[in-house]
């Protein structure tokens, strides 16, 4: 006895696959795959949807009522710390790396004050 739920994915019933094919001779289906909900968790689309495919096609048949959830009206912004840091040249003994600058960015907490 588990529980699931139907995949979400608009076209998960079309995908010619043999798990989905049930009904008897004559009547045949493709049908939605069943979610089991006992294998992910409930923050997963894993947990409504049976591959990436589906979810992919159902975010992009809602995506104006997802992006509504939620919307972003403004840029967020990281504070951050750009630092040049130089490497010298290298050899391990097979090849020389030619000395490099790395850029390197770190996120700066501007929490604490
Ligand atoms: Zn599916």
């Amino acid at each position: 006895m588990s529980s699931f739920v139907w995949c979400h994915g608009p076209g998960c019933h079309k995908s010619h696959t043999q798990d989905r094919i049930r009904g008897v001779k004559g009547s045949k289906v493709l049908r939605t795959k069943k979610v089991q909900q006992t294998q992910w968790s409930q923050n997963s689309f894993y947990s409504k949807f049976c591959s990436q495919s589906c979810y992919n096609a159902f975010a992009n048949t809602h995506i104006q009522e997802i992006t509504a959830i939620a919307p972003r009206t403004e840029a967020l912004e990281t504070p951050i710390d750009v630092q040049q840091v130089k490497h010298p040249e290298h050899n391990n003994g097979h090849y020389t790396q030619r000395a490099w600058t790395e850029t390197k960015i770190i996120t700066v907490d501007n929490n604490g004050g």
